[in-house]
């Protein structure tokens, strides 16, 4: 079953699609710090932010992971980068340099199952990644 288009569907782990967060969010239904959006991807404020800049960038879509992404994707993934290229220069951390993470699954930390990419900027991150 496509978990992706089946909005009134139990996800395999019992939560209801039309649950998940930033769907959620996606669909204006819970309130966020909306950064920038596009027709396929939009970004907000990190409610708990782990640097001075912490931006999600999440794709309208119910994707949960990057095994998730394929080909038709493509439109998605363009509007993904777009919006950290341009957030990196209206946070003013382009030139600075910034960092973009994607957790995936428990050991890296993953709470929320819709794919979404942290762009974090403003302070010097460590390296390797705690
Ligand atoms: P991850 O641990 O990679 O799944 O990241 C999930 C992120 O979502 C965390 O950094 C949370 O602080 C953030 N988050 C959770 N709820 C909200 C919310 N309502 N608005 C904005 N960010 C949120
Ligand atoms: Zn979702």
């Amino acid at each position: 079953m496509d978990r992706r288009s089946n909005a009134g569907v139990f996800m395999e782990w019992g939560t209801k699609l039309e649950d998940c967060l930033f769907c959620r969010i996606t669909r204006g239904e819970v309130g966020a710090d909306i950064v920038e959006e596009k027709p396929h991807a939009i970004a907000f404020r990190d409610i708990n932010p782990q640097a001075p800049v912490h931006v999600l960038v999440v794709p309208r879509e119910h994707i949960p992971s990057v095994s998730d992404l394929g080909p038709e994707h493509c439109d998605v993934l363009a509007d993904v980068f777009a919006l950290i290229g341009d957030i990196a220069v209206s946070e003013g951390i382009a030139q600075r340099g910034y960092r973009v993470v994607l957790n995936i699954g428990e050991e890296a930390g993953q709470a929320v199952d819709h794919l979404h990419f942290h762009m974090l900027g403003g302070r010097f991150f460590s390296w390797p990644p705690g």
